[in-house]
């Protein structure tokens, strides 16, 4: 793909968003990912999402991150340690009973998006699809969103980079976070790198908006919240274990 087309549907996807505007109504659509054109817009038939179910979240295993971490290029600079971290390892003890939550944390990819919010370029933005990246073209590296992500999901790069993956374009002195591998989205792929390899399971990733999607499923029998849920942010990633 050419850098005018990716550029391109970038735009489209944005525009498509600001058409949109933030309404998330749930659409009952039965649609299966496939790839689209170059020259395709990006629409909102889809939200795509991530559920986490934490009870099957290991305690100490990093498979997540490390596959997010070779899936973008993100690299190494002191032992495992890697020059952006887009998505985190957290553990939570609840002091009362003793018990401690593991979950991996990204971008929530919410549907009313404070970094797009504050950002003063347009390059923070939310595609039609529910997904928000950061358009590396325009950002001016303020990071205002960054200050403004209740999840501390973004980060900023400070180094030149070198050996970037065709797919996950990044750099220096530019903003970046999950993307929810939108490389494989736009594929027609319908799974995150962190998802698949997850030895457990415990990373659903699908369409929100279709009722028989796995995602969706999980979600309507077993039920899931939203991190930080009084902010109303409406996330398009989804915990289960947590108290809501
Ligand atoms: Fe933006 Fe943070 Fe929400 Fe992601 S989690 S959409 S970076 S505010
Ligand atoms: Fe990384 Fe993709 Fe998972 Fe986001 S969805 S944390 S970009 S592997």
């Amino acid at each position: 793909m050419n850098q005018i087309n990716q550029y391109r549907r970038k735009l489209l996807g944005a525009a498509s968003a600001a058409f949109a505007g933030l309404t998330i109504a749930p659409g009952i659509v039965l649609q299966t990912a496939q790839a689209r054109n170059d020259d395709e817009a990006v629409t909102s038939e889809q939200r795509w999402g991530l559920l986490i179910d934490t009870n099957l979240c290991e305690p100490g295993c990093t498979d997540c991150v490390k596959a997010c971490n070779k899936e973008h290029g993100l690299r190494e600079i002191h032992g495992t340690e890697t020059d952006a971290q887009w998505i985190r390892k957290v553990s939570l003890k609840n002091n009362k009973t003793g018990h401690v939550l593991n979950m991996p944390v990204m971008c929530q990819h919410c549907a009313e998006p404070p970094c797009v919010d504050v950002c003063p370029t347009g390059a923070s933005f939310k595609r039609a699809d529910g997904i928000v990246l950061v358009d590396k073209h325009i950002c001016i590296g303020c990071r205002y969103c960054m200050m403004a992500c209740p999840y501390k999901a973004r980060n900023f790069i400070h180094e030149k980079l070198t050996d970037q993956l065709p797919h996950a374009p990044r750099g220096k002195g530019t903003v970046e976070s999950c993307t929810l591998c939108v490389h494989r989205i736009d594929r027609g792929e319908n799974n995150t790198a962190c998802a698949e390899a997850c030895p457990n399971g415990a990373m659903t990733f699908g369409d929100l908006k279709d009722p028989d999607s796995d995602i969706s499923q999980k979600l309507a029998e077993q039920g899931g919240v939203e991190l930080r849920a009084k902010l109303k942010l409406d996330t398009g990633v989804r915990y289960q274990g947590v108290p809501g």
